[in-house]
């Protein structure tokens, strides 16, 4: 069946298509498995916005590096944030500084961290998506049954069924999604059937190896075909239709939509998730919203979070912009589009 496909996938004569896949894991995979040397050129497979750290605000770094330089406060927060720069440095130049950052590997070790140090005001950077959030109710029913006075978290986690939704919306040229396979456990499917009946896209489901890529491609190829458009779930051991109502009841009970502020996209509503009324005395981040974000000079970030060029287009690409010195936040991140094509274009 898989050689049948690879054969398809290899001669495909039809007309230009633009496949986005949502996820880092999913770009990362794409190039462990050489998959766009397998399939026709005339099949072109675009990065998105599932990188978390990539679409945080800068205003967001600024307010934890001005966390982290404050008397008595510490910022906690995953390897992955400590490069990204927000207006003024990162975290790792706050660190630097004099400011107190430590990495965390997991977020409920932040509870260990606050027990301890009780004159520290710990501030947790609850980054992510669907997929982490679970972790941080989790953390905040913590801190509540411990009653547990220095630690907060200052959050900036974003929902993909909006973001998908606005790229529908605004960026026509993309044919079909490959829906995020560890957003998808969260969510299930079910999550994308309006967006595929509404605008008339397939949304396909599809596990991290080669050879389910391959499937999705395919299977995206033949809606387009067919002209029949509906959501596929090819990673039916991992994701259901409903998905993990238990995470999702956890979710809703701390964290509310409201509108999130996207690095490189702008304000998406209803894309982000806010501590609910009653528990915002545990929440760090600023009163005020932010509405506009401004990329460094250069930097093709936008374009490439919205699936408009791959990073090579971008001229910093391994030129002035690499890992070591990233000027744009696509290169900082595991997950990044621009961190990948660099270690692996
Ligand atoms: Fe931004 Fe660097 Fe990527 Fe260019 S290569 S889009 S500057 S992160």
């Amino acid at each position: 069946m898989i050689d049948q496909v690879i054969h398809e996938l290899k001669n495909y004569g039809g007309r230009p298509v633009k496949i986005m896949e949502v996820c880092g894991t999913h770009t990362a995979s794409i190039f462990k498995n050489g998959i766009r040397t397998i399939i026709s050129p005339r099949i072109q497979l675009i990065s998105g916005p599932g990188c978390p750290v990539c679409v945080t605000s800068s205003a967001y770094i600024d307010e934890l590096t001005e966390y982290s330089l404050k008397e008595n406060h510490c910022v906690l927060t995953f390897g992955d944030m400590m490069k990204v720069r927000g207006s003024r440095m990162s975290l790792t130049e706050a660190k630097a500084a004099g400011g107190r950052v430590k990495i965390l590997y997991s977020p409920l070790t932040a509870i260990g961290e606050a027990e301890e140090n009780r004159r520290i005001q710990y501030v947790f950077a609850a980054v992510g998506f669907e997929t982490t959030a679970p972790v941080y109710a989790l953390l905040l029913e913590e801190i509540l049954q411990r009653k547990i006075e220095n630690l907060k978290l200052m959050t900036s986690i974003k929902t993909i069924v909006p973001a998908l939704s606005f790229l529908c919306e605004k960026e026509k040229a993309i044919d079909g999604f490959l829906s995020p396979g560890h957003v998808s456990v969260i969510t299930g499917c079910g999550a994308y059937r309006k967006l595929a009946f509404q605008y008339q896209k397939p949304f396909v489901i599809a596990g991290f190896e080669g050879e389910h890529i391959l499937a999705a491609v395919y299977e995206i190829l033949l809606q387009t075909r067919k002209q029949c458009f509906e959501v596929k779930n090819l990673y039916a051991s991992a994701v259901t239709e409903e998905g993990n109502q238990k995470a999702a009841a956890l979710i809703n009970r701390y964290f509310e939509a409201g509108d999130g502020l996207w690095r490189g996209i702008g304000v998406i509503e209803k894309s982000a998730l806010r501590l609910r009324k009653e528990y915002r005395i545990y929440d760090a981040g600023r009163k005020k919203e932010e509405r506009e974000e401004h990329m460094p000079v250069g930097c093709k970030c936008s374009d490439v979070i919205l699936g408009r060029i791959n990073p090579p287009d971008c001229p910093l690409f391994k030129t002035a912009c690499t890992p070591l010195h990233a000027i744009g936040p696509c290169m900082v991140s595991q997950e990044g589009a621009c961190g990948i094509w660099y270690q692996n274009f």
